[in-house]
């Protein structure tokens, strides 16, 4: 009976871990469905985006109110969750605010420090749940977000809302055990959750015992079920911004990806000297599928915080065509997702019929697009979806002669006049003459 406790929190801790696994493993081969692309190069340049952008939040702050706010949560989550290394030691050894009596007065620096964030992780999620559903901020309203996006998101700012309840209604009931019983270790007063204790003074000490118990459970099986839960959500953002913001494109925004076999065609069109690769089996060109993108872009699409920035920025988006650049990194996912679990089910996988192109993202959403690469700059994690257009695009035109009409005397000028207007190279200064 005196190890009840400890086994039930080695069996949460295991379902959770078993949980956690599985789905690394899924998400992590549904990103392998991508092509292989290897970057090794500039690890200087790439640690220090990572520093900046993921672990600093450089690129958040040109908002301030949201960043601000976002900050919060996220330094609260980062600080104390260290909290939680305290909560499952003391689940598993049984023992009850092991630090406390070892790092002394630190202690309560440290948990009034810890309450400090719960309180502006509380405020902070608050102010956002009243921007998503009452001042409705336009870029989180947008189509794509109704449905699971937008319960999704409601959804996550409860939970860290009650979790954070919890931890202060734990540390008030714990302050009144404090002077009851030598069980309880003492912790010095914690400011916050103070304000709780004169609701809770008057009841019994096995009430309250039960009471802080409870929320001891249900704080750390919160943060247990939270940890699956975020691999099913956009919150996985949380891990992946590190990696995505390593592995960006360092090349400068507008610079186009070329195709070497293409850009090799034309060089010896031109009688120019190659350096690309002889052309081999050139495959498919651009993208019709999840798996005709790079595993990089896929890791960008479960990357995304689906804050719409990329959205609000957009220029077609914003003069009412169809294209959101948030929407087609969310179907990368979908597809992802729908490929992943038929994969589980040992079914047809990608050969289900469907592509990404077509089923999950539209000719007219791609087409929309201006190549202003005003997403890119715009998001805070640095995610390109402009690189997933294109190569939507280049499939369109390159496998299936799709393009626009007027698309197409475009490319046939740029092939036979090298512009875009069909008139003769040699006509191209006569601007000048005239300017005489
Ligand atoms: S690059 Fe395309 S998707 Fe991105 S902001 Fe410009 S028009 Fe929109
Ligand atoms: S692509 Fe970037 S800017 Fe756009 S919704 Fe996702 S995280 Fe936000």
């Amino acid at each position: 009976m005196a190890y009840l406790q400890q086994v039930l929190f080695l069996i949460v801790l295991a379902i959770a871990g078993y949980f956690i696994r599985k789905r690394v493993i899924r998400i992590k081969s549904n990103i392998l469905l991508g092509k292989a692309s290897v970057i090794n190069d500039h690890k200087g340049d790439r640690l220090k985006n990572m520093m900046l952008v993921a672990f600093g939040q450089k690129k958040m702050f040109k908002r301030v109110v949201p960043a601000t706010l976002h900050f919060f949560i996220y330094a609260g989550f980062l600080i104390i969750n260290l909290e939680v290394l305290e909560f499952i030691i003391d689940g598993l050894a049984g023992t009850h605010r092991i630090f406390a009596p070892y790092i002394g007065g630190l202690y309560n620096v440290l948990m009034n420090f810890f309450e400090f964030l719960a309180i502006a992780v509380l405020f902070s999620c608050f102010a956002f749940l009243i921007r998503r559903n009452i001042t409705k901020v336009p870029r989180l309203q947008s189509p794509e977000l109704n449905g699971w996006p937008r319960l999704d998101g409601n959804l996550i700012l409860s939970i860290e809302i009650i979790l954070m309840f919890a931890i202060l209604t734990m540390n008030a009931s714990d302050q009144i055990l404090q002077t009851r019983s030598e069980h309880y270790t003492a912790t010095g007063s914690l400011f916050f959750s103070s304000f709780l204790i004169p609701l809770l003074q008057n009841i019994s000490t096995p009430s309250l015992e039960f009471i802080e118990r409870f929320m001891w459970w249900f704080h750390i099986i919160g943060i247990l079920g939270f940890s699956v839960y975020i691999t099913y959500s956009k919150h996985l953002h949380i891990f992946l911004a590190f990696p995505n913001t390593f592995y960006a494109r360092l090349e400068p925004k507008g610079q186009i990806v070329n195709m070497p076999v293409v850009t090799r065609e034309v060089k010896s069109m031109l009688g120019l000297p190659t350096t690309e690769v002889p052309a081999g089996e050139p495959g498919r060109f651009g993208a019709k599928d999840i798996n005709d993108l790079t595993w990089t872009n896929l890791m960008a699409a479960y990357s995304c915080t689906e804050c719409g920035r990329c959205t609000s920025e957009c220029p077609a988006n914003i003069t009412g065509k169809k294209l959101s650049p948030r929407k087609i990194m969310m179907d990368v996912r979908d597809r992802m997702e729908d490929v992943g679990k038929s994969l589980e089910k040992g079914g047809a996988g990608l050969n289900d019929g469907k592509s990404l192109l077509g089923d999950y993202t539209t000719k007219e959403e791609i087409n929309a697009c201006t190549s202003c690469n005003a997403c890119v700059e715009a998001c805070p994690v640095m995610i390109n979806p402009l690189e997933i257009i294109l190569e939507m695009r280049r499939y369109v035109s390159m496998e299936e002669s799709g393009a626009p009409a007027q698309w197409n005397s475009m490319f046939q000028n740029i092939e036979t006049s090298f512009a875009p207007w069909k008139f003769s190279p040699s006509d191209r200064f006569n601007w000048s003459k005239e300017d005489k």
